[in-house]
């Protein structure tokens, strides 16, 4: 007989999202994760900004409230022109009050997620989680699935399950063996991530700032330590030289152009990436299913990338379970991509292009003009409110549910 249970790739924030909410509904699932207990907690932090909906997600499974203790809840963000340090105009979420219970953003990285996430799954009974274990191929049939993988022992093992849900990040290998194309572009220049401990508060930043420059802009965002941290991002030259770029003391001058304080920062890391808009051509065939990065990558411009592919785990854990309990047919799967490389291509994509297109504009009129219609926008309650919906994902949502 063939088994019911879920094989979910990859234990990031989106595969355990999904283990978590199956399992709550008593589905088994298998959760393979090529990181061992001695360096699952080495991953680069990356993304942190987690909006009202994913939050509501999150409580949903029992990881609100571990989160919140170990992040920032940051209702107010900001749009600022960096010359003059000059304040553009300042969102806040409380004008979602009567649309989510979570009015506000928590900052709260990815690795912590992760870890916290671990911490539930292995106390999960419907849950069995395979640490150093690389998933490598694999099949399906008529009846369900097998993944091969190389097990924690070194051994190639074969897995079976009625579904394999890649949740392996970008280099999906899932992806690739379906022959789905990544559709989209890579831009031309990477990003440069300077983290620093200094309060940036004294000098009338908030918590979430998006920096408008014509020739560098940025952002910066404050995480919880000890000690707390400020991460800088910076546009950097695609043939710039990542070891000149990362020398302490080009980062202090860079910092220094930023926010001239006369005193050195303290420099406490810093890394350099590649930013990609892409979105899978098909986010399922057959048994074999894409979620979050493995679906559509893009710029961290709007923290849109750990929450999209979290509401995808959501919206496909539902569906999941109605199948394996007989109340739906697989073709609602169909429905999943439908509704989600929806949001993926006219939400996630759409404002993360905008969002870097209004950072580094660089015509004054073009610059001037939404310049005011931000300020605008934030001033008036009706229309603070319609933005806060798109920027923090809740309008997706929505609109998601609307397609049939
Ligand atoms: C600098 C930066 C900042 C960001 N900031 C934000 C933000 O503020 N908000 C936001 O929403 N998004 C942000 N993002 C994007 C965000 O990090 C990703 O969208 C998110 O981590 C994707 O989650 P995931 O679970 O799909 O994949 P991943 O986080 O990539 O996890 C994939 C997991 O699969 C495992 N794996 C991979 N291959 C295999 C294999 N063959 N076998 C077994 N296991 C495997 C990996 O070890 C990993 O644990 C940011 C990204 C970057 C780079």
């Amino acid at each position: 007989m063939t088994s019911d249970r879920i094989i979910v790739i990859g234990a990031g924030p989106v595969g355990l999202c999904l283990a978590l909410r199956l399992a709550q509904d008593g589905v088994q699932v298998c959760v393979i994760e090529a990181l061992g207990e001695d360096n699952f907690l080495e991953q680069v932090p990356r993304a942190g900004t987690n909006h009202p909906a994913t939050l509501e997600m999150l409580d949903r499974i029992g990881l609100y409230s571990k989160l919140e203790l170990r992040g920032i809840v940051a209702p107010l963000f900001h749009y600022r022109e960096r010359k003059n340090n000059e304040l553009i105009a300042e969102f806040d979420h409380s004008h979602l009050k009567d649309d989510t219970r979570f009015p506000y953003v928590l900052q709260c990285e990815r690795i912590k997620i992760v870890e916290e996430a671990l911490k539930l799954a292995k106390a999960q009974p419907n849950i069995e989680l395979r640490l150093a274990t690389t998933f490598t191929s694999f099949t399906q049939d008529a009846d369900g699935v097998t993944a091969r993988v190389n097990n924690a022992a070194g051994e190639p093992e074969a897995i079976r399950g009625a579904y394999l849900v890649s949740g392996e990040g970008a280099r999906s290998i899932v992806r690739k063996e379906l022959g789905v194309a990544f559709e989209g572009f890579t831009y031309p220049d990477r990003t440069l991530n300077i983290e620093v401990a200094h309060d940036f508060r004294q000098h009338g930043y908030t918590e979430r700032n998006y920096i408008s420059d014509p020739d560098e802009w940025s952002n910066l965002f404050h995480w919880k330590g000890p000690p707390d941290r400020w991460r800088v991002h910076f546009p950097t030259a695609r043939e710039e030289d990542e070891a000149a770029l990362t020398r302490p003391e080009a980062m202090q001058a860079r910092l220094q152009r930023f926010l001239p304080t006369g005193k050195p920062f303290d420099i406490v890391g810093s890394n350099l990436y590649v930013v990609h808009q892409r979105v899978a051509e098909k986010f399922r065939i057959g048994r074999a299913i894409l979620a979050g990065d493995a679906a559509h990558v893009n710029s961290p411009i709007g923290a849109m990338g750990m929450n999209s592919g979290i509401h995808d785990a959501f919206n496909l854990a539902e569906k999941l379970v109605c199948i394996l309990r007989r109340e739906a047919d697989a073709d609602v799967l169909d429905r999943y991509e439908r509704q989600r490389r929806h949001v993926a291509l006219q939400h996630t994509q759409a404002q993360t292009i905008r969002n870097k297109r209004l950072l580094a504009e660089k015509d004054p009129a073009v610059r001037r003009k939404n310049h005011d219609e931000l300020r605008r926008t934030a001033e008036d309650p009706k229309l603070a409110r319609a933005f806060l919906l798109r920027s923090s994902l809740i309008e997706s949502l929505r609109e998601a549910e609307r397609i049939p």
